[in-house]
């Protein structure tokens, strides 16, 4: 068979123009393919480069650590010190993340295509790519439709999936026990966000702050979800919604309404009282956007006979702040690293492309499971409980440190006696003591990551059995 490229990364996103970028910098021969022309590079769709485009400093360092890239002015556009969760009775806010920036995603997208070209990536655009060439279950190539829209054929020995939530290569794998097809509904966040121009009415730093990220927990405003209004420069806002299907199906059946993900967002920037004189800011036809983004664990295994995923592909964002820019970071480079080496020694089996699965674990996947557990507690309070959780059941520390997927010791006795009243914010308390310890049983399973893939099904089983048993008894609960 026609072997065209060693590697194909399909998606010229941020994890595909670093994977093509890294496995090319290793000496393989790499194409970078992509719907979009270079002038659009990155676009995730017709809406633009939908985006909250927060990213925290820490995923910058591991680039250059890893690839010698620096990013700078305009593709950094604002600097933050940290992301503020706040409460929806807004009397409290717990900062997580630390220091970071929002970017210009447009040009950010350009610059990493361009280092992908640089290092000998050769960059394919205009060219849609519908599904994996298949021989049996091994992986051999991509075909889909060139900018003329005639059928095309690529094959390559390692493809290398970046081609985001709704890839079309994930969803056309053989079925097989290591990678789901589809991501349930349950997983998925509808978001929309809109760039806008603004005057400040006064200040308030829990609406609007000019050196923070702003997280909005509110299950009305954005039902099994959140709202953010993040800064960027020149008197603008990054400000959008993510709500989850069933949360808002629910709210919406509780409140008698028939609320849109649409509706919310609008309803979401009337409620901020400080950002006046709005209008969108419509520079690169990015103004206003709507996308999913999947907030569950990464797929189980990233590794499928001669296929490997990165990024939103394999649904990589953290599941408690959706942030998928850091792991798309890492995952791409990691692959690219990986498959790159895999040429080079002329390993290329899905046994030698395992160690891709371990390493991402070890550098960011391991906490992502105990997470997607949090993230289902949070989806089943109210704002009352979450107001009173975060007032009594959980320190600003305790809070970063489950962010970060590190489990603070929460002491029953001395937090019982803060209870004031209420047998609902009691239930409460004991779930979240239920949801830590789920969460460290999570944290422990995913050490013990298979380091082989003949160890794969009894630990996956055991993941699978645990997330099922943790989601029936916690059902979405909104209002
Ligand atoms: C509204 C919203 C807000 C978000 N806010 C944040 C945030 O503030 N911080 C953060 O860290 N993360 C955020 N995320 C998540 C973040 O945007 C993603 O995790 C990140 O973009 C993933 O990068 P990626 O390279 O994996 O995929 P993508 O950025 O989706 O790139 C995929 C690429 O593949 C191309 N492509 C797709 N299908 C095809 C096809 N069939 N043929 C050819 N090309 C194709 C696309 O055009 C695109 O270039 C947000 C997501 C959304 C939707």
């Amino acid at each position: 068979m026609e072997t065209n490229y060693d590697v194909i990364v399909a998606g010229a996103g941020i994890a595909g123009a670093l994977a093509a970028t890294a496995a090319a910098q290793r000496g393989a021969k790499t194409l970078l393919i992509d719907r979009n022309y270079f002038e659009t590079a990155g676009k995730k769709t017709n809406w633009g480069w939908v985006c909250g485009d927060a990213v925290a400093k820490a995923h910058l360092d591991f680039l250059h650590s890893e690839l010698g890239i620096d990013f700078d002015s305009p593709e950094l556009d604002t600097k933050v010190d940290g992301v503020y969760a706040i409460s929806p009775d807004m009397k409290n806010k717990f900062l997580f993340e630390g220091e970071g920036y929002t970017l210009d995603r447009p040009k950010l997208a350009k610059k990493i295509v361009n280092m992908a070209k640089k290092a000998g990536a050769e960059y394919l655009e205009g060219h849609e790519v519908e599904g994996p060439i298949l021989d049996g279950n091994k992986i051999t190539g991509i075909f889909g439709k060139d900018e003329k829209k005639q059928e095309y054929k690529k094959y390559c020995k390692i493809l290398i999936d970046c081609l985001g939530t709704a890839s079309t290569l994930r969803r056309k794998l053989p079925v097989n026990d290591y990678i789901s097809r589809e991501v349930s509904v349950d997983d998925l966040e509808s978001t929309g966000r809109y760039i806008m121009k603004f005057d400040s009415k006064y200040d308030d730093l829990n609406y609007y702050d000019p050196k923070n990220a702003l997280i909005h927990l509110n299950q009305v405003l954005a039902p099994g979800g959140y709202g953010w209004v993040f800064p960027k420069s020149n008197h603008r806002i990054n400000v959008g919604i993510g709500v989850e299907k069933h949360s808002l199906d629910r709210r919406n059946a509780k409140l008698g309404k028939s609320d849109s993900l649409h509706k919310l967002i609008d309803e979401y920037v009337e409620w901020n009282p400080v950002i006046a004189n709005r209008q969108v800011d419509d520079t690169d036809s990015n103004g206003k956007g709507y996308w999913s983004v999947s907030v569950r664990r990464q797929q189980d295994s990233l590794v499928y006979m001669n296929y490997m995923g990165a990024g939103d592909s394999m649904s990589m964002a953290n599941p408690i702040s959706a942030g998928g820019i850091g792991p798309a970071m890492v995952s791409g480079v990691l692959a690219g690293e990986i498959a790159g080496e895999a040429i080079r020694e002329n390993k290329i089996s899905m046994e030698h492309l395992w160690k891709y699965n371990t390493k991402y674990n070890e550098v960011y996947g391991s906490k992502t499971a105990a997470l997607e557990i949090f993230r289902v507690y949070l989806q089943s309070l109210n704002n009352d409980l979450i107001n009173y959780g975060m007032e009594h059941f959980l320190t600003p520390k305790e809070a970063e440190e489950l962010s970060y997927g590190r489990m603070p010791e929460i002491s029953m006795a001395g937090k019982f006696q803060k209870l004031l009243s209420g047998i609902a914010n009691i239930n409460a308390f004991k779930n979240l003591l239920y949801t830590t310890q789920k969460m460290k049983l999570l944290i422990d399973l995913y050490k013990k990551y298979p380091k082989e893939m003949k160890d794969f099904a009894p630990w996956h089983n055991k993941v699978v059995a645990e997330m099922k048993d943790f989601k029936e008894k916690f059902p979405a609960n909104p209002i």
